[in-house]
């Protein structure tokens, strides 16, 4: 069967992570977090102290980082950056706090963009992340631009944090997954939106495997298709 391109966009919480990764491992595909490849490069700003608004600094220090997706078992990645794993120091709220705006210079965006283009260019990939259907992939076979109300996803980003150990105030959450979708959705270059041709689906009230079902319907009608 022809090994499709699938990209999943959405705001933060919107469910893209859970939902890609048993995507993929239902289809035998490779999962690619693109948003862990933005993490990576903050974490490693953060670490070295370069400043935020430092566009040069940041972009060479995205030139020479390593990063290394290992797929886990359970269908998850580990993140490995200069051969150090950082899995769970990605999702530490400094790198919360810090990656939309790393994001937004257009120097690692070239960088991370063109890294992500060559792991999906073979197709069999399921990729999750804010611009893979406009720019990273925008020839993908299926585009799924997911969303959820605020509410929905403050509470499945405290959740994600309390099991990762970090304990915030909902009032917190709701104010960075607000921030971060603002700064993600306003910036010039690949700005968080769906592609005219990806279908929406709110996932407030759906479970994971409801979704996942969803989005593998789409892939076999693709496949039976005539195909691309
Ligand atoms: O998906 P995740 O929440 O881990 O993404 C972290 C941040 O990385 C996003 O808020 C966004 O600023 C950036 N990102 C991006 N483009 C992608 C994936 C993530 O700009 N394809």
């Amino acid at each position: 069967m022809k090994k499709l391109q699938v990209a999943i966009d959405g705001p933060a919480g919107s469910g893209k992570s859970t939902v890609a990764r048993q995507l993929a491992q239902i289809l035998g595909y490779l999962y690619l977090d693109t948003g862990a490849m933005y993490r990576a490069i903050t974490l490693k700003a953060l670490r070295c102290g370069v400043p935020l608004d430092d566009e040069e600094a940041l972009s060479r220090l995205a030139q020479g980082a390593r990063i290394e997706l290992k797929s886990r078992p359970d269908g998850g990645q580990a993140v490995f950056l200069d051969g150090e794993e950082v899995t769970s120091a990605l999702r530490a709220p400094a790198v919360n706090a810090a990656v939309s705006r790393v994001a937004q210079v257009p120097g690692v965006r070239r960088q991370l963009t063109r890294r992500q283009q060559a792991l999906g260019a073979a197709g069999g990939v399921v990729m999750d992340g804010r611009d893979i259907g406009t720019v990273v992939l925008p020839a993908a076979d299926v585009k799924v631009f997911l969303t959820a109300s605020l509410g929905e996803r403050v509470k499945r980003r405290l959740k994600e944090l309390g099991e990762r150990g970090f304990q915030l105030t909902p009032e917190a959450v709701r104010q960075e997954v607000l921030r971060r979708d603002r700064e993600d959705e306003q910036r010039a270059l690949a700005p968080l939106r769906p592609a005219p041709d990806a279908h929406i689906i709110d996932t407030s009230d759906l479970t994971p495997a409801e979704v996942v079902a969803r989005i593998i319907a789409l892939v076999r009608q693709r496949q039976g298709g005539a195909g691309r």
